[in-house]
């Protein structure tokens, strides 16, 4: 150790506290990693040392979450951010850290006793939710084929099942016409009479279509319960309306699904009559389809990509229903 003639002051200063930084991760759909933590804290500033020595700062704390995740502030109610694909975004900053009093060396003092503590951190608690950016919002009661149809067009891995409820988060997938045409389609489960007052798990679900241009509504051409498939479909519009007149205002594509199930004689006449009885004035545009085997498929895709590029046209399908209500 070198000799300090009369051991001047040499107190460094700490190091910056890290701060808390949000980046967009697009390969993340959910924000299950959240689930059961709450508390996330960025690493504090390491303090100043003698010889001058200055405190390393402490790390940011990066939380990747899914594009469309909003960052709200959970005491205001405020958002502080809506994170974007390649966003990064510091939303609390970590504390300053304090002057050792190697600082406060002047030409006419050099011995300064003075000393400056750092300052906290910003500490908030935040709310994080999900909004998924997605084309198309996949919707239809359980059990209409809303995932088989899904990972018929995608690579995602869509869980399917011979009973409700068996997807618990919104599953995004890609439709894709050619490779110059892609549409982002987010599964929209759980949507059963009363989800927009909270029954069941729907609502958790619905503000996912929120920020969707389009509506695919899957309709079971022949429930298993034995339903009409137009109450059925009404069941749907009307938690949409009931959630948001907004919401349900988007154009809507409707297909009568599962037909791979009729004889043609039988898919003729439940066209028809579901046809009837949602529009009354004879409108056609409703797609007959199977997510199973392929039927209607391609054109159910084409009609998509038509109504992603004229938003401001809604199908007949809605209208009558606006009619209606
Ligand atoms: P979801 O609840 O809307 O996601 O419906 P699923 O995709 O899980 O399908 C529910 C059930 O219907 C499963 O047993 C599927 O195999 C069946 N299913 C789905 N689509 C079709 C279809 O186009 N044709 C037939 N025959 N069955 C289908
Ligand atoms: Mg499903």
């Amino acid at each position: 150790m070198k000799y300090v003639p009369k051991g001047g002051p040499d107190g460094g200063d700490g190091g910056d506290g890290g701060s808390v930084v949000f980046e967009a991760d697009e390969g993340l759909n959910t924000l299950l990693d959240f689930r059961g933590r709450t508390l996330f804290s960025a690493k504090d500033g390491e303090p100043g040392g003698q010889r001058h020595c200055h405190g390393k700062s402490g790390a940011d704390l990066v939380l990747r979450v899914p594009p469309g995740t909003l960052v709200i502030d959970d005491d205001t109610g405020d958002t502080l951010a809506d994170i974007a694909p390649g966003d990064r975004v510091t939303l609390l900053r970590g504390g300053r850290g304090g002057l050792g009093n190697d600082h406060f060396k002047t030409s006419i003092n050099q011995a300064p006793r003075r000393a400056e503590p750092g300052e906290p951190g910003e500490a908030k608690r935040l709310r994080l939710e999900l909004k998924l950016i997605a084309d198309v919002g996949l919707v239809g009661l359980p059990n209409a084929g809303k995932s088989t149809l899904l990972s018929a067009w995608t690579r995602a891995e869509a869980k399917v099942g011979a009973y409700p409820f068996t997807t618990l988060s919104p599953q995004l997938g890609i439709a894709e016409l050619d490779p110059a045409r892609r549409i982002v389609i987010s599964d929209i489960p759980g949507l059963i009479a009363g989800a927009s007052e909270g029954v069941g798990l729907g609502h958790e679900f619905l503000r996912h279509i929120e920020r969707t241009r389009v509506i695919l509504h899957l309709v079971d051409a022949i429930p298993s319960d034995g339903a009409d498939p137009a109450e059925n479909y009404r069941v749907i519009r009307h938690e949409l309306f009931a959630y948001s007149p907004e919401l349900a205002a988007k154009p809507e594509i409707v297909a009568l699904n599962k037909v791979d199930l009729l004889t043609d004689e039988d898919r003729e006449r439940i066209m028809t009559d579901f046809r009837h009885a949602i529009a009354p004035d004879g409108v056609t545009g409703i797609i007959a389809l199977s997510g199973a085997t392929g039927i209607g498929q391609r054109e159910t895709m084409e009609a998509l990509w038509t109504a992603l590029g004229d938003q401001a046209k809604p199908t007949p399908a809605w209208k009558s229903m606006r009619d209606e209500d």
